[in-house]
This record gives C-alpha cells, structure tokens and sequence, in this order.
C-alpha cells in the first residue's frame, strides 16, 4: 500500500523534531566545560576521558543527523518509504516506528545477517 500525503507529512514533522532535538543536544552537551584548570593528573586524566566519550557521542548524533538529512531528502524528491535494495515499500508501520529506515523488513533482516 502507497503512503499517503498525509502520513508522510507526519513523518516528516517527527523527522524534523527529532533533527532539532539532536542539535540541542549538541549544543548543550557538557563537553564545553574546560576540564584543564588544574595541573593534577588525575583532573587530567578524566578531562582526557571525557573528551573521548564527547568525541563519540558526537560522532553518534552527526550520524543521527545524516540519517535524518538523508530521510527529508528522499522526501523532498517524493523516493520516501522506498526500500534502498528493493525499491519495494516500506510498511507504514515501520516508518513510523523507525522514521530513518532506509530498508524493508525483509531486505533489513538480510542486511542483518551478514
Ligand atoms: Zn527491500
């Protein structure tokens, strides 16, 4: 079954709500604080820790946002709700579960297994 406008454009607002929650978190994220303040090696140490972690929250949310970018694109060029390996339809279900999935249930259980 074709998605309807209407669902896309629901769709499309939840995709754009969670884009702007990820660059809130972004921006908020605590990493900011300067953790160099003091010469201890062990303030060093932990600031060291959490510039590792910052790094891969970071890299965790601007994949978030490709994925997000890339759902919006395929919307804007009407190829949303397609599957990437089959072209066939992505049940509704699943979008609205997973607005970002590029792949049907049974091409996503495939991809899964290798
Ligand atoms: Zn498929």
């Amino acid at each position: 079954m074709e998605i309807t406008s209407d669902q896309i454009n629901s769709l499309k607002a939840k995709l754009l709500s969670s884009k702007e929650e990820n660059l809130n978190f972004q921006k908020n994220f605590p990493g900011e604080i300067d953790g160099a303040k003091s010469g201890d090696m062990v303030d060093i140490a932990n600031s060291d820790m959490s510039g590792k972690l910052e790094t891969l929250f970071r890299a965790r949310y601007v994949d978030k946002e490709k994925e997000l970018n890339y759902a919006l694109d395929k919307i804007s060029v009407g190829e949303y709700g397609l599957c990437e390996e089959c072209d066939g339809p992505i049940a509704i279900r699943r979008l609205k579960l997973n607005p970002t999935a590029l792949r049907c249930v049974v091409c996503q259980e495939k991809s899964e297994l290798n």
